[in-house]
């Protein structure tokens, strides 16, 4: 019989190198501590981390918490704040051409008797002035708007940690959260060492024998993680893995990022925003000491220089002072993100877009991938095949949404927009299901695996980029206006509660951090809806 693995190697140490040695150190904990498996980490001081990554998708805090982290601790030292949604503006136009923002919360539409209200909302919702509602799709659904505008935090004050009135996740520092993830991770008995792989050593079978490091010679390598980041320079470099580009459907390759100081610190929106640009789209991060922001655009469409100057116009008097940094993106994925011994995490496996925060959520499900098919040392085909179909499919899942985001935009104003509705390719099942959803709102048998993205979330992007305006649907038969205006009711009624419940972000945030301790600070505004 196969032995188990005795050594993992991880080679990287930003948000994907650091997190996969603490979450295996961690669930490995006992065979670590007994000397029975050891995890290493090698981060070269020459090349820093990308430094960027500082919105995150709803499942970060159970990561987060199966690692062992305070939670306290990590929204104090790492200047998060709580998310609640992406908030989109500018990608689309009414038929005013005025530009339309629409909402994609951590919160699924409840049913009625079993059934989803959206196709009721086609019905009796969106022809604004005809009938009992003048919301948009998410106003009408969801309580997070609201709440949102409203600035407020999804706990109570004084509430525990990891637990909260309302689903969340986090915005925060990708620096600050790669040191404490070593510092978890070396808790937990992961050895770090700093240095630079100059040469990766390949067997006569072509598994990685060794590595040769700078400073310190030969490593010997039984497992090894690549989480290089876009250098990929053991799957892609040395084990010359195929690189598949998604720029059939995706026009972005660089973004201009920089961070900006806020106007008014104590006003901090609970979510990430996405606005449209003339070339691309730029996002605003609102962490607790400044704001994280970047545009995301196509070299083919725009230079450097002028979009880092209609950048700064966007971001106004707050970035007068700032110097964006370019970074060039790959975007795509390698074709096997687990060959022989090596198995590629993070950027050098894959990036798709920064849009709707997917990245640091696929390590996340990568690493519970591999923990589910974890090797023996003899690195079963059969295994490694099921894992890479796997991570396969979870990449045509994101790549489906995020380019569902880009394709039925209706934006004609720049040559940008025109190529992105016109002569981009839609992926296949996305373009089948834009066929299906002609006649029928997203539902669960529709989706491949729905691990990242709900027919929930199909359902807002849809409403908000207006796909269904002028639609009716049979199942709205099964309604009558009566059903709908009760659905309506029971959702502004918990609305109101949240919202004579639910303390102020910034005010949330400071009793966490351990910053307000005054009685004053649990006093919540009431909120009147009309
Ligand atoms: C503009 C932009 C915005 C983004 N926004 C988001 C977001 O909002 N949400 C999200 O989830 N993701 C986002 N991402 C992706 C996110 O930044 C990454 O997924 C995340 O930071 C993980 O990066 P990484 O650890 O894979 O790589 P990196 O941070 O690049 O780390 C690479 C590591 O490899 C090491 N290394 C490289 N070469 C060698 C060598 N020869 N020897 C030894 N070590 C070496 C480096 O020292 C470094 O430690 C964004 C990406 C971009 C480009």
């Amino acid at each position: 019989m196969a032995k188990p693995i005795g050594n993992i190697t991880v080679v990287g140490g930003g948000t994907s190198g650091w997190l996969a040695a603490s979450y295996l150190a961690r669930l490995f904990e006992q065979r670590v501590k007994t000397g029975d498996l050891s995890i290493t980490l090698i981060e070269s001081p020459d090349v820093g981390i990308i430094g960027v990554g500082e919105s995150t998708a709803r499942p970060m805090g159970d990561l987060l918490r199966l690692i062992g982290i305070n939670e306290s601790e990590f929204i104090k030292r790492c200047n998060a704040t709580f998310k609640l949604s992406g908030w989109f503006a500018n990608w689309d136009i009414d038929e005013a051409g005025k530009p339309v923002s629409w909402v994609n919360p951590f919160f699924s539409q409840s049913d009625i008797h079993g059934l989803n209200p959206a196709s009721l909302f086609a019905s009796y919702g969106m022809h604004r002035g005809g009938g009992p509602t003048d919301e948009g799709f998410t106003e009408a659904m969801s309580v997070c708007p609201d709440i949102i505008r409203a600035h407020k935090g999804p706990r109570l004050l004084g509430g525990e940690d990891y637990k909260s009135e309302i689903p969340y996740s986090y915005h925060m520092d990708a620096i600050e959260l790669a040191k404490m993830l070593m510092e978890r991770g070396k808790e937990l008995g992961v050895k770090q060492i700093i240095d630079h792989v100059n040469e990766v050593h390949l067997d006569d079978r072509g598994f990685v024998s060794e590595l040769i490091l700078r400073k310190n010679g030969a490593h010997p390598i039984e497992f090894v993680i690549d989480a290089t980041g876009f250098a990929s320079i053991i799957i892609g470099k040395t084990l010359k893995e195929p690189f598949e580009p998604y720029d059939k459907y995706l026009l972005n390759d660089r973004a201009a990022v920089a961070q900006i100081p806020y106007e008014d610190p104590t006003r901090i929106e609970p979510t990430s925003r996405a606005t449209g640009m003339n070339a691309g789209w730029a996002f605003r991060v609102p962490l607790f000491n400044r704001v994280g922001s970047g545009y995301i655009y196509s070299s083919k469409f725009i230079s450097d220089d002028e979009a880092i100057a209609e950048f700064k116009a966007h971001i106004g008097d707050g970035g007068r002072e700032v110097e964006p940094r370019v970074i060039r993106m790959r975007i795509g994925k390698v074709r096997r993100a687990w060959v022989k011994n090596c198995l590629a995490l993070g950027l050098s496996s894959g990036f798709v877009e920064p849009l709707e925060a997917t990245a640091i959520y696929s390590v996340q499900v990568q690493l519970q991938w591999l923990f589910g098919y974890f090797p023996n040392s003899d690195f079963n085909p059969a295994v490694i095949k099921r894992y890479n179909q796997l991570i396969n499919g979870f990449y045509d899942e994101i790549v489906d949404f995020i380019a569902l985001l880009f394709c039925i935009s209706n934006r004609e104003d720049t040559p940008y927009w025109r190529a992105v509705r016109h002569d981009m390719e839609i992926p296949p099942r996305l373009a089948e299901n834009l066929e299906l959803w002609r006649a029928n709102m997203p539902g669960d048998l529709d989706l491949r695996s729905m691990t990242f993205f709900s027919p929930s979330s199909y359902r807002s992007a849809l409403m908000g980029k207006q796909f269904y305006k002028g639609r009716e649907y049979a199942a709205a038969s099964l309604f009558s206006e009566a059903n709908w205006r009760q659905y309506l009711n029971m959702r502004r009624q918990k609305t109101k509660d949240l919202m004579a419940k639910l303390p102020d972000h910034y005010t949330l945030l400071r009793r966490i951090r351990g910053e307000d301790t005054s009685p004053s600070a649990s006093v919540t505004p009431i909120y009147i809806n009309s």
